[in-house]
Protein backbone atom coordinates (compact mmCIF):
# COMPACT_ATOMS: atom_id res chain seq x y z
CA UNK A 1 0.00 0.00 0.00
CA UNK A 2 1.50 3.15 -1.33
CA UNK A 3 0.21 4.89 2.27
CA UNK A 4 0.00 9.20 1.52
CA UNK A 5 -1.39 9.77 4.26
CA UNK A 6 0.95 8.33 6.68
CA UNK A 7 3.83 9.52 4.44
CA UNK A 8 2.29 13.39 4.17
CA UNK A 9 2.25 12.92 7.78
CA UNK A 10 6.03 12.66 8.23
CA UNK A 11 6.71 15.05 5.28
CA UNK A 12 4.43 17.80 6.85
CA UNK A 13 6.23 17.27 10.57
CA UNK A 14 9.69 18.01 8.59
CA UNK A 15 8.23 21.34 7.32
CA UNK A 16 6.97 21.94 10.93
CA UNK A 17 9.78 21.66 12.30
CA UNK A 18 11.72 24.01 9.53
CA UNK A 19 8.83 26.63 10.94
CA UNK A 20 9.57 26.29 14.49
CA UNK A 21 13.08 26.82 13.55
CA UNK A 22 12.12 30.26 12.02
CA UNK A 23 10.12 31.20 14.52
CA UNK A 24 13.02 30.88 17.04
CA UNK A 25 15.31 33.02 15.45
CA UNK A 26 12.18 35.72 15.22
CA UNK A 27 11.78 35.55 11.71
CA UNK A 28 8.29 36.05 10.09
CA UNK A 29 6.81 32.61 9.10
CA UNK A 30 5.95 31.86 5.76
CA UNK A 31 1.89 32.98 4.52
CA UNK A 32 0.50 31.27 1.85
CA UNK A 33 -2.89 33.17 0.62
CA UNK A 34 -5.97 31.63 -1.10
CA UNK A 35 -9.24 33.30 -2.42
CA UNK A 36 -11.89 31.20 -3.32
CA UNK A 37 -14.91 32.56 -5.24
CA UNK A 38 -18.54 31.27 -4.80
CA UNK A 39 -20.12 28.49 -3.02
CA UNK A 40 -18.62 25.15 -4.65
CA UNK A 41 -19.04 22.36 -2.13
CA UNK A 42 -15.82 20.37 -3.10
CA UNK A 43 -13.53 24.00 -3.21
CA UNK A 44 -14.64 25.23 -0.17
CA UNK A 45 -13.43 21.39 1.49
CA UNK A 46 -10.15 21.99 -0.07
CA UNK A 47 -9.48 25.59 0.89
CA UNK A 48 -10.08 24.43 4.34
CA UNK A 49 -7.90 21.70 4.38
CA UNK A 50 -5.64 24.21 2.84
CA UNK A 51 -6.16 26.63 5.46
CA UNK A 52 -5.79 23.57 8.16
CA UNK A 53 -2.67 22.18 7.08
CA UNK A 54 -1.16 25.85 7.06
CA UNK A 55 -2.38 25.84 10.75
CA UNK A 56 -0.44 22.32 11.54
CA UNK A 57 2.78 23.39 10.64
CA UNK A 58 2.85 26.77 11.60
CA UNK A 59 2.12 28.67 8.27
CA UNK A 60 0.36 32.05 8.36
CA UNK A 61 -2.57 31.35 5.68
CA UNK A 62 -5.13 34.47 4.52
CA UNK A 63 -8.48 33.12 2.41
CA UNK A 64 -9.92 35.65 0.70
CA UNK A 65 -13.83 34.34 0.59
CA UNK A 66 -15.69 36.08 -2.19
CA UNK A 67 -19.24 36.00 -3.59
CA UNK A 68 -19.91 33.77 -6.72
CA UNK A 69 -21.24 37.41 -8.47
CA UNK A 70 -17.48 38.76 -7.67
CA UNK A 71 -16.57 40.44 -11.11
CA UNK A 72 -13.33 39.81 -13.16
CA UNK A 73 -11.71 43.05 -12.80
CA UNK A 74 -12.43 42.97 -8.41
CA UNK A 75 -10.55 39.21 -8.36
CA UNK A 76 -7.82 40.45 -10.82
CA UNK A 77 -7.31 43.74 -8.29
CA UNK A 78 -7.36 41.22 -5.68
CA UNK A 79 -4.37 39.15 -7.64
CA UNK A 80 -2.49 42.03 -8.06
CA UNK A 81 -2.44 43.74 -4.22
CA UNK A 82 -1.44 39.89 -3.19
CA UNK A 83 1.19 40.17 -5.62
CA UNK A 84 3.21 42.94 -4.07
CA UNK A 85 2.91 42.32 -0.97
CA UNK A 86 5.73 41.40 0.26
CA UNK A 87 4.97 39.06 3.08
CA UNK A 88 3.09 37.17 1.00
CA UNK A 89 4.99 33.83 -0.04
CA UNK A 90 2.17 32.11 -1.77
CA UNK A 91 -0.89 32.52 -3.78
CA UNK A 92 -3.52 29.93 -5.15
CA UNK A 93 -7.23 30.77 -6.63
CA UNK A 94 -9.36 27.71 -6.13
CA UNK A 95 -10.63 26.38 -9.43
CA UNK A 96 -12.75 25.99 -11.00
CA UNK A 97 -14.26 29.77 -10.95
CA UNK A 98 -17.55 31.07 -11.73
CA UNK A 99 -18.46 30.87 -15.69
CA UNK A 100 -18.11 34.47 -15.80
CA UNK A 101 -14.52 34.86 -15.32
CA UNK A 102 -11.98 33.90 -16.97
CA UNK A 103 -9.95 31.34 -15.50
CA UNK A 104 -7.14 31.88 -17.68
CA UNK A 105 -6.53 35.35 -16.82
CA UNK A 106 -6.53 34.19 -13.59
CA UNK A 107 -4.04 31.83 -13.47
CA UNK A 108 -1.64 34.49 -15.71
CA UNK A 109 -2.32 37.32 -13.47
CA UNK A 110 -0.56 35.51 -10.18
CA UNK A 111 2.89 36.71 -9.95
CA UNK A 112 4.83 33.22 -11.39
CA UNK A 113 7.54 34.37 -8.07
CA UNK A 114 4.17 32.85 -5.59
CA UNK A 115 2.18 30.47 -8.05
CA UNK A 116 2.92 27.49 -5.38
CA UNK A 117 -0.20 25.71 -8.09
CA UNK A 118 2.41 26.03 -10.35
CA UNK A 119 -0.29 26.78 -13.09
CA UNK A 120 1.27 29.99 -14.70
CA UNK A 121 2.66 29.70 -18.46
CA UNK A 122 5.74 30.72 -16.50
CA UNK A 123 5.97 27.73 -14.29
CA UNK A 124 4.51 25.29 -16.63
CA UNK A 125 7.19 26.08 -19.27
CA UNK A 126 9.98 26.22 -16.64
CA UNK A 127 8.79 22.58 -15.73
CA UNK A 128 8.84 21.44 -19.33
CA UNK A 129 12.40 22.52 -19.60
CA UNK A 130 13.53 20.96 -16.65
CA UNK A 131 14.02 24.14 -14.75
CA UNK A 132 13.68 25.04 -11.18
CA UNK A 133 9.50 25.98 -10.71
CA UNK A 134 6.51 25.08 -8.55
CA UNK A 135 5.55 21.99 -9.65
CA UNK A 136 1.95 21.75 -9.81
CA UNK A 137 0.88 20.08 -6.08
CA UNK A 138 -0.58 16.81 -7.52
CA UNK A 139 2.11 15.76 -9.81
CA UNK A 140 4.65 17.06 -7.41
CA UNK A 141 3.08 14.48 -4.91
CA UNK A 142 2.53 11.45 -7.05
CA UNK A 143 7.07 11.79 -7.68
CA UNK A 144 7.49 12.62 -3.73
CA UNK A 145 5.42 9.46 -3.26
CA UNK A 146 7.51 7.13 -5.52
CA UNK A 147 10.60 8.41 -4.55
CA UNK A 148 10.04 7.63 -1.12
CA UNK A 149 8.46 4.40 -1.50
CA UNK A 150 11.68 3.75 -3.73
CA UNK A 151 10.04 2.74 -7.16
CA UNK A 152 11.84 2.50 -9.92
CA UNK A 153 11.16 4.19 -13.02
CA UNK A 154 14.06 4.17 -14.79
CA UNK A 155 13.58 2.49 -17.81
CA UNK A 156 10.09 1.56 -17.18
CA UNK A 157 6.76 1.82 -19.07
CA UNK A 158 4.65 4.45 -17.57
CA UNK A 159 0.89 4.70 -18.82
CA UNK A 160 -0.49 7.92 -17.80
CA UNK A 161 -4.61 7.74 -18.60
CA UNK A 162 -5.29 11.52 -18.51
CA UNK A 163 -3.76 14.82 -20.09
CA UNK A 164 -5.42 17.52 -18.33
CA UNK A 165 -3.20 20.95 -17.82
CA UNK A 166 -2.86 20.11 -14.17
CA UNK A 167 -2.28 16.34 -13.84
CA UNK A 168 -1.81 13.47 -16.32
CA UNK A 169 -0.04 16.68 -18.76
CA UNK A 170 2.61 17.69 -16.32
CA UNK A 171 3.00 14.28 -14.50
CA UNK A 172 3.96 12.82 -18.56
CA UNK A 173 7.14 15.17 -18.71
CA UNK A 174 7.87 14.49 -15.20
CA UNK A 175 8.17 10.90 -15.43
CA UNK A 176 10.04 11.00 -18.88
CA UNK A 177 12.38 13.61 -17.34
CA UNK A 178 15.94 12.94 -16.77
CA UNK A 179 16.53 11.48 -12.86
CA UNK A 180 12.90 9.56 -13.53
CA UNK A 181 13.67 8.11 -17.06
CA UNK A 182 10.85 6.57 -17.52
CA UNK A 183 9.07 5.68 -20.76
CA UNK A 184 5.76 7.02 -21.45
CA UNK A 185 2.32 6.54 -22.92
CA UNK A 186 -0.45 9.13 -22.59
CA UNK A 187 -4.01 7.73 -23.03
CA UNK A 188 -7.16 10.07 -22.55
CA UNK A 189 -10.62 10.09 -24.01
CA UNK A 190 -9.81 9.52 -27.62
CA UNK A 191 -7.58 6.57 -26.86
CA UNK A 192 -8.87 2.98 -28.60
CA UNK A 193 -8.49 0.66 -26.13
CA UNK A 194 -6.59 1.78 -23.31
CA UNK A 195 -6.05 -1.61 -21.95
CA UNK A 196 -3.92 -2.64 -24.53
CA UNK A 197 -1.52 0.14 -23.01
CA UNK A 198 -2.41 -0.34 -19.27
CA UNK A 199 -1.56 -4.04 -20.00
CA UNK A 200 2.61 -3.20 -20.69
CA UNK A 201 3.05 -1.21 -18.50
CA UNK A 202 4.98 -0.86 -15.72
CA UNK A 203 3.54 1.76 -13.53
CA UNK A 204 -0.15 3.38 -14.58
CA UNK A 205 -1.38 6.67 -13.45
CA UNK A 206 -4.71 7.44 -13.03
CA UNK A 207 -6.33 10.87 -13.49
CA UNK A 208 -9.99 10.50 -15.37
CA UNK A 209 -12.25 11.01 -12.89
CA UNK A 210 -14.36 8.22 -13.80
CA UNK A 211 -15.02 5.83 -10.41
CA UNK A 212 -13.72 1.75 -11.14
CA UNK A 213 -11.99 2.69 -14.79
CA UNK A 214 -9.14 1.25 -14.40
CA UNK A 215 -10.22 -2.91 -14.22
CA UNK A 216 -8.43 -5.80 -12.65
CA UNK A 217 -7.75 -7.15 -16.23
CA UNK A 218 -6.25 -3.94 -17.74
CA UNK A 219 -3.51 -4.23 -15.32
CA UNK A 220 -0.14 -6.57 -15.50
CA UNK A 221 0.67 -8.35 -12.63
CA UNK A 222 2.90 -6.56 -10.06
CA UNK A 223 2.26 -3.43 -12.28
CA UNK A 224 2.83 -0.18 -9.66
CA UNK A 225 -0.90 1.69 -9.52
CA UNK A 226 -1.01 5.79 -8.18
CA UNK A 227 -5.08 6.70 -8.60
CA UNK A 228 -5.34 9.98 -8.77
CA UNK A 229 -9.19 10.24 -9.21
CA UNK A 230 -11.42 11.73 -7.09
CA UNK A 231 -15.21 11.49 -7.48
CA UNK A 232 -17.83 12.18 -4.92
CA UNK A 233 -20.61 9.10 -4.95
CA UNK A 234 -24.04 10.01 -3.52
CA UNK A 235 -24.23 7.55 -0.38
CA UNK A 236 -26.60 7.27 2.57
CA UNK A 237 -23.83 7.91 4.87
CA UNK A 238 -23.83 11.22 7.36
CA UNK A 239 -21.55 13.48 4.94
CA UNK A 240 -24.06 12.21 2.13
CA UNK A 241 -21.06 11.12 -0.22
CA UNK A 242 -18.26 8.67 -0.66
CA UNK A 243 -14.94 9.30 -2.13
CA UNK A 244 -14.05 7.12 -5.13
CA UNK A 245 -10.94 6.75 -7.07
CA UNK A 246 -10.48 5.60 -10.29
CA UNK A 247 -9.33 2.14 -9.99
CA UNK A 248 -11.30 -0.99 -9.29
CA UNK A 249 -9.19 -1.12 -5.84
CA UNK A 250 -10.59 -4.22 -4.39
CA UNK A 251 -9.47 -6.80 -6.93
CA UNK A 252 -6.43 -4.50 -8.92
CA UNK A 253 -4.82 -4.89 -5.38
CA UNK A 254 -4.58 -8.40 -6.03
CA UNK A 255 -2.43 -7.69 -8.69
CA UNK A 256 -0.33 -4.83 -8.90
CA UNK A 257 2.71 -4.97 -6.56
CA UNK A 258 1.60 -1.48 -4.93
CA UNK A 259 -1.10 0.77 -4.98
CA UNK A 260 -2.55 3.91 -3.77
CA UNK A 261 -6.09 4.18 -1.96
CA UNK A 262 -8.26 6.57 -2.37
CA UNK A 263 -8.72 8.57 0.31
CA UNK A 264 -5.73 8.45 1.95
CA UNK A 265 -3.13 7.98 -1.28
CA UNK A 266 -2.67 10.89 -3.39
CA UNK A 267 -4.83 13.38 -1.98
CA UNK A 268 -2.82 13.79 1.42
CA UNK A 269 0.66 14.12 -1.01
CA UNK A 270 -1.10 17.04 -3.01
CA UNK A 271 -1.91 19.00 0.46
CA UNK A 272 1.44 18.23 1.35
CA UNK A 273 2.99 19.60 -2.15
CA UNK A 274 1.36 22.92 -1.82
CA UNK A 275 3.27 22.93 1.69
CA UNK A 276 6.50 22.66 -0.04
CA UNK A 277 6.14 25.29 -2.63
CA UNK A 278 5.07 27.43 -0.48
CA UNK A 279 8.23 27.28 1.77
CA UNK A 280 10.27 26.87 -1.11
CA UNK A 281 9.16 30.47 -2.01
CA UNK A 282 9.76 31.53 1.56
CA UNK A 283 12.90 30.36 1.35
CA UNK A 284 13.49 32.23 -1.81
CA UNK A 285 12.45 35.32 -0.50
CA UNK A 286 14.66 35.03 2.21
CA UNK A 287 17.68 34.09 0.14
CA UNK A 288 18.04 31.10 2.52
P1 LIG B 1 -10.03 16.57 -16.27
O1 LIG B 1 -11.49 16.34 -16.40
O2 LIG B 1 -9.45 17.90 -16.55
O3 LIG B 1 -9.26 15.53 -17.19
C1 LIG B 1 -9.68 14.20 -17.31
C2 LIG B 1 -8.84 13.53 -18.35
O4 LIG B 1 -9.31 12.20 -18.50
C3 LIG B 1 -8.91 14.18 -19.72
O5 LIG B 1 -7.61 14.45 -20.17
C4 LIG B 1 -9.59 13.15 -20.61
O6 LIG B 1 -9.06 13.10 -21.92
C5 LIG B 1 -9.34 11.85 -19.85
N1 LIG B 1 -10.42 10.90 -20.07
C6 LIG B 1 -11.75 11.10 -19.90
N2 LIG B 1 -12.44 9.99 -20.22
C7 LIG B 1 -11.52 9.07 -20.61
C8 LIG B 1 -11.60 7.75 -21.09
N3 LIG B 1 -12.77 7.13 -21.25
N4 LIG B 1 -10.45 7.11 -21.39
C9 LIG B 1 -9.26 7.71 -21.25
N5 LIG B 1 -9.12 8.98 -20.79
C10 LIG B 1 -10.24 9.64 -20.49
O7 LIG B 1 -9.67 16.07 -14.81
P2 LIG B 1 -8.39 16.36 -13.86
O8 LIG B 1 -8.48 17.72 -13.33
O9 LIG B 1 -7.14 15.90 -14.53
O10 LIG B 1 -8.73 15.34 -12.68
C11 LIG B 1 -8.84 13.95 -12.90
C12 LIG B 1 -9.30 13.29 -11.62
O11 LIG B 1 -8.30 13.50 -10.63
C13 LIG B 1 -10.60 13.86 -11.02
O12 LIG B 1 -11.29 12.82 -10.38
C14 LIG B 1 -10.10 14.86 -10.01
O13 LIG B 1 -11.04 15.08 -8.96
C15 LIG B 1 -8.88 14.15 -9.50
N6 LIG B 1 -7.87 15.02 -8.91
C16 LIG B 1 -7.35 14.61 -7.74
C17 LIG B 1 -6.36 15.34 -7.14
C18 LIG B 1 -5.76 14.84 -5.86
O14 LIG B 1 -5.21 15.61 -5.12
N7 LIG B 1 -5.85 13.55 -5.59
C19 LIG B 1 -5.92 16.52 -7.73
C20 LIG B 1 -6.44 16.92 -8.95
C21 LIG B 1 -7.42 16.14 -9.54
Amino acid sequence: MLDGKSLALKLRGNIKEEVEAIKAIGNRVPHLAAILVGEDGASKTYVNSKERDCEYVGFESSVHRLSADTSEESLLNLIEAINKDENIDGLIVQLPVPKHINATKVTEAIDPEIDVDGFHTISVGKLTKNEDTFISATPFGVIMMLEEYGIETRGKHCVIIGRSNIVGRPMSILMSQGGRDATVTVCHRYTENVGNFTRTADIVIVAVGIPDFLKVEMVKPGAVIVDVGITRVDSDNAKRYVLKGDVDFEKVKEKCSAITPVPGGVGPMTRYGLLFNTLKSYKKKQGL
